[in-house]
């Protein structure tokens, strides 16, 4: 291949168009995050590599609220945290239950099946979360291993309520693992508090990053589970490596205990650790904390309900269950007879603002509108109430003019 006779846009870099993600995620990255993506690289072993590994590790802790020793980086994108956690704790046949409030309550149960689990659901409709009466109901019935779990559930915009769950799991010796990428630092989330096992999440939604790693933390109960399996990989395996006994972990790549060694003092190799995405964890973590986990969930508080005002007095109306919508993303229903897609590409080509579709039965029916991490802001929220009003009209929808954004100006002041 002759670089010169590729077509102009393959030899010229990739330079992406300015956008203001307003969407269910990925969103507008923190531009602190992109600089420490940008620094050299250390090698894997360096003093400096392992000091910003257990940088990270301490820094999760306070983001998970956890005192968690096993608080950790999986690098892949948050379903392979997610699936990291399932394929480590679950074993062929172990009882798992799943409530199921909207896709990603599905997701888990796609990937618990794989791991050969016997998978009990309870599903409520979208838009509405699951009682905990309900759940200890089902607890009872099932008697699982493992209680699964999302905490906000993007593809419904809803939160389920966790905190009563981790006693009820405990009281039935059942482990109980969540799912909080798309709500950790955008609502409150207590790890500890809230008795959870087993957590996963990624940076792109709240934590204002991109998507490419996920942290995971671990009580020592679920550690014990997992390490009960630990099982040391031929070619690294020293003289005095013993595997644990346990059924061996069902994937290479997602073995938390393999994992678990090279986050450890022993430094087992396993995969190489991407560097410039644990920079950009860090980074998230150390902006998190440095404005206070109780300040950017109020923010995101904040910012999501002077959406969804904003939204109500341009005449659309909310979708779900209002009392129990995440703080970061807002669904609407798109109005009787206006085109949501033509909406949402007017959206992006006249003011380079991305606004969310949606999956399965809402597709077509609700848009999806996040203020998350760096954009869960007063001006990106003025600014996208502002544009949607515009491409409303132009849809042929009659939206009160400026009502939109004086009603998300009244709510922020
Ligand atoms: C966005 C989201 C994910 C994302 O998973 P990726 O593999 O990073 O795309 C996972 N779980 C929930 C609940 C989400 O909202």
């Amino acid at each position: 291949m002759n670089f010169n006779d590729l077509p102009p846009a393959l030899r010229a870099s990739f330079l992406p168009p300015p956008r203001l993600l307003m969407g269910p995620g990925p969103i507008t990255c923190d531009p602190r995050v992109l600089r420490a993506m940008s620094y050299q690289l250390v090698g894997q072993f360096d003093p400096a590599m392992t000091d910003c590994m257990n940088q990270t590790m301490a820094l999760y802790r306070g983001v998970f609220r956890t005192e968690n020793r096993w608080t950790f980086m999986v690098d892949s994108t948050a379903r392979g945290g997610i699936e990291a956690c399932l394929v480590s704790l679950l074993e062929p046949g172990d009882r798992v239950l799943v409530p199921i409030m909207g896709r990603f309550g599905q997701l888990l149960t796609e990937i618990a099946e794989r791991c050969g689990a016997e998978v009990h659901t309870i599903a409520v409709p979208w838009g509405e979360v699951c009682d905990p009466a309900q759940v200890a109901e089902a607890l009872d019935r099932v008697r699982p291993k493992l209680l699964a779990t999302v905490q906000g559930d993007t593809s419904t915009t809803m939160c389920q309520p966790l905190d009563e769950l981790g006693r009820l799991c405990r009281e039935r010796d059942v482990l109980f693992y969540c799912d909080c990428t798309a709500s950790i630092v955008g609502n409150a989330f207590e790890t500890d508090a809230w008795g959870l096992d087993a957590v996963s999440a990624g940076l792109q939604k709240c934590l204002g990053g991109p998507s490419g790693i996920a942290p995971v933390t671990l009580s020592d109960r679920a550690a014990a589970v997992i390490q009960a399996r630990r099982h040391v990989e031929r070619g690294i395996r020293a003289a005095d490596d013993e595997d644990a006994g346990g059924e061996r972990i069902r994937s290479n790549y997602f073995d938390l205990a393999m994992i678990m060694d090279y986050w450890s003092e022993a430094r087992l190799n396993h995969h190489t650790e991407a560097t410039s995405m644990l920079y950009g964890a860090r980074e998230c973590a150390r902006i998190a904390l440095e404005e206070g986990i109780d300040e950017v969930v109020e923010r995101h508080r904040i910012a999501g309900n002077a959406l969804a005002a904003g939204l109500a007095a341009l005449g659309l109306a909310l979708f779900g269950d209002q009392a129990h919508r995440m703080h970061n993303v807002v669904g609407v229903y798109i109005p009787e007879g206006v085109d949501g897609e033509a909406v949402r590409g007017r959206m992006l080509a006249d003011f380079g603002i991305e606004i969310g579709t949606s999956f399965g039965p809402l597709h077509g029916v609700i848009w999806r509108i996040g203020t998350m991490g760096y954009n869960a802001r007063r001006d990106t929220v003025l600014t996208t109430l502002a544009c949607l009003e515009q491409c409303l009209r132009c849809e042929g929808f009659a939206a009160p003019p400026g009502e939109a954004v004086a009603a998300a100006l009244g709510a922020f002041s």
